[in-house]
C-alpha cells in the first residue's frame, strides 16, 4: 500500500495555523522530491482568539524562514520590539518594587556563572541582578530600541522579540501562504471526522465542501481541540490548582498623544487578585487584567482594570476570555498532531504560547512524516518533549508566584501554599537556596526556560540564597569583576548610541 504523506491538512486559522501552513509550506514546496500539498480550513463562523501579542525572539527565525521581510512584517503588523518583561508589585506590591526579566542572557554566560559572584557583591547597596549582568534592563529603562536603522534585518545589538497585532499577523500570513507559498485556502465549518479501521484520520468533512482528504492533520482548532479532543479523546490535563488565575479581561487603548513612548518591553504589574499586562505597539496599547475568580469578581477585575488605564479606558468595550489552564495529556495520536490552543494554554505571564507553537511547527518541519510507518516513534518523540516543556512552563511560571512576600490578599498567600507548588519545583527552591541556578540544573535540551531566566526572577524576587552553606565559587572572582565593569561600559555605550523606540519604529514604518 502507498501511503507516503502527500496532502497536509490543517484545521483551524487562527496564529498557531497560520505559522504551521506558512513553515510547511516555505521548507516542502508542492513540486520538490519531497514536496507536500497543505490545505488549510478555517470557519467563518467560529473566530479566533484574537489576542497574543508578545512573541519571544525565536520570532525571527520563523519570519525569516517563512520569507516575510521585518520591515513588511513590522508595517503589516503594527509591530514593536519588546526586550524582556518588567515585573512591578510582585515581591512585596510597594512603591519601587520592580525587576526585569531581560531577553539578554548574563554576560559572558557561556564562560561563566555570575549569579554566586553577584550575591557575593551584595552587601545591602548593589545594582540589582538585570543590571549588573547586562545592559538591555537599562535600554528598556531608558525607552530606547535594542538596535539602530541601519542594522540588518532581524539583527540587534541586544537580543529581541516583538509586540504585534495578533489579528494583522494572522492576516499576514494568511496572504503570505495564499499568494506566495502555494497553500490551499477553504473557509468552511468542519462538522466531522472520518477515521478508517486503524484509527488513522482519512479526511474532514466539511459544511459546505464535502470531504477534505489528507494524509496527515494539524489540529489548529484552539480550545475547540477538534481532532486531538474531540475526536480522540486525549484527556485535558487541568493544573488550575498551580496557576490559580483562570480569566483575563482585556482592553485595547489608544496613547493619550501619538508620539508617546513606545514600551521596549511587556510591563505586568501585580494586582489583589493577578496581575495586568500591558503592551505597547506603535499606535496603541493592549491591556489586560489576569485574575482568579475565586479571588475577585468579574465586575471588581473590570473595575482594577480601568483603574489601571485611567481616562484613555473610559467609553471603550472590554472583553472576557476565560483560561483553562492545562493541556493534552498527548499532543500527537496516529497521524494527527495539536499546534496551539488545541495543544494547551497557560497564563500569558512570559507569553510561552506562541514561541511553543513555533517548537511544535519546527519539529514538524524538521521531521515531517514520510508515511505511515514513522508515525508512531515520531509521536512517541513529540509527546515526550511536549509533556517536558508543560511541565517545565509551569514550573517557570509557578515560580514568579511563590516567591512574593506579599500578605495583602489571599490571592497571593494562596499562590505560596505548598500544596499548590510543583515537587520538582519545591525540591529546586531547597537547592537554590544554597547554591544559585547553573546549566546543571537544566540537563533537557532544548529547555524552554533555562538557568538565565531563573537566575532572573529568583534575585529580582529577593530569593535569599545561603552561598556559605553551599558555593565555593572563588576561584573566577577576577572574570566576574571584569564581565560586571563589561557591563557598564556596555550599557554607556548602547545608551549614547541607540535611538529612542519610538523613532526607530517611525522609521521602519516610513523609510523601512
Ligand atoms: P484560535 O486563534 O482560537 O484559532 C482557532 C481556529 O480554529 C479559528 O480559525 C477557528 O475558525 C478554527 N476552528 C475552530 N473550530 C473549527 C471548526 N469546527 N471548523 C473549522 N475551523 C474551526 N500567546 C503568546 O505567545 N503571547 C501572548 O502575549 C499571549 N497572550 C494571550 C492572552 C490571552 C488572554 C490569551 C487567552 C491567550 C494569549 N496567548 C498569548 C495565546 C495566543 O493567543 C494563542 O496561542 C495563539 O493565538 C494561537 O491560537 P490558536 O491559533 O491555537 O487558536
Amino acid at each position: 500500500m502507498n501511503d507516503r504523506v502527500r496532502q497536509i491538512v490543517i484545521v483551524g486559522g487562527g496564529s498557531a495555523g497560520w505559522i504551521a501552513a506558512a513553515r510547511i509550506a516555505a521548507a516542502h514546496r508542492p513540486d520538490g522530491d519531497n514536496g507536500v500539498s497543505v490545505t488549510l480550513i478555517e470557519s467563518e463562523t467560529i473566530g479566533t482568539i484574537g489576542v497574543g501579542e508578545g512573541t519571544w525572539p525565536t520570532m525571527r527565525n520563523t519570519l525569516r524562514k517563512i520569507g516575510i521581510s521585518e520591515t513588511e512584517f513590522f508595517r503589516s503588523c503594527d509591530a514593536a520590539f519588546k526586550q524582556g518583561a518588567r515585573f512591578t508589585g510582585w515581591v512585596t506590591g510597594k512603591p519601587g518594587d520592580s525587576y526585569y526579566h531581560p531577553l539578554n542572557p548574563p554576560q559572558a554566560a557561556t564562560q561563566i556563572n555570575l549569579s554566586a559572584h553577584w550575591l557575593r557583591r551584595q552587601d545591602g547597596a548593589g545594582t540589582d541582578f538585570a543590571h549588573a549582568v547586562d545592559f538591555q534592563s537599562a535600554l528598556c529603562d531608558a525607552g530606547l530600541a535594542p538596535k539602530s536603522i541601519s542594522t540588518a534585518e532581524y539583527v540587534g545589538l541586544a537580543n529581541y522579540a516583538y509586540h504585534l497585532d495578533a489579528v494583522k499577523f494572522a492576516a499576514l500570513l494568511k496572504k503570505h501562504c495564499i499568494e506566495k507559498l502555494g497553500v490551499r485556502h477553504v473557509i468552511d465549518d468542519v462538522t466531522g471526522v472520518k477515521l478508517d479501521d486503524a484509527g488513522f484520520v482519512t479526511g474532514v468533512e466539511a459544511r459546505e465542501t464535502g470531504l477534505l482528504s489528507g494524509d496527515f492533520f494539524i489540529d489548529c482548532t484552539g480550545f475547540a481541540a477538534l481532532l486531538i479532543g474531540q475526536t480522540y479523546g486525549v484527556p485535558f490535563v487541568d493544573c488550575g490548582d498551580v496557576l490559580l488565575a483562570d480569566n483575563a479581561v482585556a482592553l485595547q487603548v489608544p496613547y493619550e498623544h501619538e508620539d508617546d513612548p513606545v514600551a521596549s518591553q511587556t510591563n505586568s504589574t501585580a494586582q489583589d487578585a493577578g496581575w495586568i499586562w500591558d503592551i505597547g505597539l506603535p499606535t496603541r496599547r493592549g491591556t489586560g487584567y489576569v485574575y482568579s475568580s475565586r479571588h475577585t469578581s468579574h465586575d471588581e477585575a473590570e473595575a482594577t482594570l480601568r483603574a489601571y488605564l485611567g481616562p484613555v479606558a473610559e467609553g471603550l468595550n472590554t472583553r472576557r476570555i476565560p483560561i483553562r489552564s492545562g493541556h493534552r495529556q498527548r499532543f500527537w495520536e496516529k497521524n494527527c498532531v495539536a499546534v496551539g490552543l488545541a495543544n494547551g494554554f497557560l497564563e500569558p505571564l512570559e507569553a510561552s504560547a506562541l514561541m511553543l507553537i513555533e517548537t511544535a511547527v519546527d519539529f514538524i518541519v524538521d521531521r515531517l512524516p514520510q508515511s505511515r510507518a514513522v508515525m508512531a516513534p515520531l509521536a512517541r518523540q513529540f509527546n515526550a518533549a511536549f509533556e517536558h516543556h508543560w511541565a517545565r512552563i509551569i514550573d517557570f511560571l509557578k515560580l514568579h508566584y511563590v516567591l512574593t512576600k506579599r500578605e495583602d490578599t489571599a490571592f497571593w498567600r494562596d499562590n505560596r501554599d505548598p500544596a499548590t507548588v510543583p515537587d520538582r519545583l519545591l525540591e529546586q527552591l531547597e537547592l537554590w537556596r544554597h547554591l544559585p541556578p547553573g546549566p546543571q540544573d537544566f540537563p533537557h535540551q532544548p529547555e524552554v526556560f533555562s538557568w538565565p531566566s531563573y537566575q532572573y526572577v529568583l534575585h529580582g524576587m529577593g530569593f535569599e540564597c545561603n552561598l556559605a552553606a553551599g558555593s565555593q565559587v572563588t576561584a573566577e572572582a577576577a572574570l566576574a569583576q571584569r564581565c560586571f565593569m563589561a557591563t557598564q561600559r556596555q550599557q554607556e555605550q548602547a545608551l549614547a548610541a541607540l535611538p529612542s523606540h519610538r523613532a526607530l519604529l517611525d522609521a521602519v514604518r516610513v523609510h523601512g
